[in-house]
């Protein structure tokens, strides 16, 4: 059989729509260096070759370049943000809107293709790329398009965090996102989504009114509590499971666009009875007030405690509300002014560089209490590398407001993240950072219960991935079964449908 009618019978089996390949697009595509054929990877490993024609068909259909190795762009495009990895897909898809992912879907499909989705780049697993396989690149989908009348935000599947805020805060609106203004708005509200406001107005997936999604059976479907409901549910939590994003409506809310925010600094000896008195105080703290305490190392080896905070009810009500967390401890450092709203969500862009090599250990808990805070601080002291940090980003307020099985993301009731990160430039410096990082965690771990599914790592075994959706496990297995029974998307926090 010749490849093409094979590929045509493949999807017609498959039940995806016929599609006449438009060649008049293909000027505007990056044009492939050559017409050879291509050496890929399958989802379950083995090695195939494609067709140049088929991949030229491929090609000439999308409205975004299809890149292979040697292309120009190529090796910008399969770079993410964590240098760790060096992966080189057999083929990326710049995709252009949803046409083109639904169109990679089905190329996809059609010749059993490992496939990563990549939004904004930011897993610390890595899974967005892969080695011969082919990565659905959504970073070109970057739109927001606003309606402040009904206070809603139409996102591409590969926007930026900051482009979300950047857009709406002029309107004089703001969604829950995330505290790195450069991380991906897919991966992240797939997975739930969590920053400075969400205590007061919940997960940024808990913002969401509906998602358009390309599934695995090669269908452009809309997602909400009306249409599709079960998968709606299923994409609120369940990570990048079920399909691929192409666009996201998020609620807004009235914000002027200022808040009240900064660092309070404190040196590590104080750094015991700081957070002994800070878990006491923050159970009780209002929704309007975030606050994130890091415990890091610092330039010469010096090793501090960070109170992040992030007070967006009314400004006078600030000093008072913050008082109590400076009179902890005498901080050594106090930048908390009234600052705009985007200064805070950009500041730590740069410590969080694009690039550096990252390791990332991480667990949810309900309380900082003194043996885990013996346990951390024990932990950094013995930090071998000038950069380590243990952040513990809080949840609480409307984030546990919500059901545990409203949607698909479990862990609501627990206060705090512990994570347990090193980053470091000089890939000589790998071994002794995740080594150092590996030999700690277990200690830590054993306070946790359950884990973010956006901070998954591949290392982390099959049966353990379920502990990140708790008591919605099962249900999200049923889901998976349903719409991806082959586990088409499953570079992920995977919920394995042969599980
Ligand atoms: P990508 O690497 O592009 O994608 C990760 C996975 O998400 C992919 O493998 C895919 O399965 C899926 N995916 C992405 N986009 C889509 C899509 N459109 N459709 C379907 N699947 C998709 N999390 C928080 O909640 N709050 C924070 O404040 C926060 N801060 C962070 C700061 C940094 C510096 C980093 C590195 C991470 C942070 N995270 C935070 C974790 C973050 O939620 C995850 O890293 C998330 O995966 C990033 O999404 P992305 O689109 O950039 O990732």
């Amino acid at each position: 059989m010749q490849r093409r009618t094979f590929c045509a019978s493949a999807a017609a089996a498959l039940g995806i729509a016929a599609w006449p390949f438009p060649r008049a697009y293909a000027a505007v595509s990056t044009i492939a260096d050559d017409a050879d054929d291509v050496e890929a990877v399958t989802g379950d490993g083995r090695q195939v070759l494609l067709h140049a024609a088929d991949v030229e068909d491929f090609r000439a259909g999308l409205r975004g370049a299809l890149l292979k190795q040697g292309a120009t762009g190529y090796d910008d495009a399969r770079r993410i943000y964590n240098g760790m990895f060096d992966r080189r897909p057999a083929l990326i898809a710049r995709c252009a809107g949803a046409a083109d992912v639904l169109r990679s879907v089905q190329f996809a499909r059609a010749h059993g293709l490992l496939v990563a989705v990549r939004g904004g780049g930011h897993s610390l697993s890595g899974q967005s790329v892969c080695d011969g396989g082919l990565m659905i690149d959504l970073s070109p989908m970057r739109f927001v398009r606003v309606d402040p009348g009904r206070r809603l935000a139409y996102v591409g599947g590969g926007a930026l965090l900051g482009d979300i805020d950047r857009e709406t805060l002029p309107f004089g609106l703001v969604t829950t996102t995330g505290t790195v203004s450069h991380t991906g708005a897919g991966g992240l509200t797939l997975g739930g989504g969590f920053g400075r406001v969400a205590r007061r107005y919940g997960l940024t997936c808990d913002q969401l009114t509906s998602v358009d999604v390309v599934t695995a059976d090669g269908r452009l479907v809309e997602a909400s509590s009306e249409q599709n409901a079960d998968l709606f549910w299923g994409l609120r939590g369940g990570g990048g499971n079920f399909g691929i994003a192409t666009s996201f409506a998020y609620r807004l809310h009235p914000w002027d666009g200022w808040a009240v925010g900064g660092r309070l600094v404190f040196p590590l000896e104080q750094a015991r009875d700081v957070l002994r008195g800070f878990d006491e105080l923050y159970e009780r703290a209002a929704d309007g007030l975030w606050i994130e305490p890091v415990l890091s190392t610092a330039p010469g080896g010096a090793r501090i405690l960070m109170l992040d905070i992030c007070y967006c009810d009314a400004p006078e009500g600030a000093e008072a509300a913050l008082a109590p967390y400076r009179r902890l401890g005498r901080p050594v450092g106090d930048t908390v002014a009234r600052v705009p709203y985007v200064q805070l969500q950009t500041q730590d862009d740069e410590r969080a560089r694009i690039g550096g090599r990252y390791y990332t250990k991480s667990g949810f808990v309900s309380r900082l209490d003194d043996d885990l805070i013996d346990a951390m601080l024990e932990t950094i002291a013995s930090a071998p590398v000038p950069m380590a940090r243990i952040a513990m980003p809080p949840k609480g307020g409307a984030i546990e407001g919500v059901a545990r099985d409203a949607t698909a993301f479990w862990h609501r009731k627990s206060l705090y993240s512990v994570l347990l990160g090193t980053s470091n430039d000089d890939p000589a410096d790998d071994a002794a950072n995740v080594g150092w990082a590996r030999s700690q965690w277990p200690t830590l771990e054993a306070f946790t219960e359950g884990f973010y599914a956006n901070t998954n790592l591949s290392e982390i075994a099959g049966d353990r991935v379920r502990d990140a959706y708790g008591g919605n496990y099962d249900r999200l297995l049923a889901l998976k079964r349903t719409y991806d029974p082959d586990n088409l998307f499953r570079l992920n926090a995977n919920v394995d449908p042969r599980a």
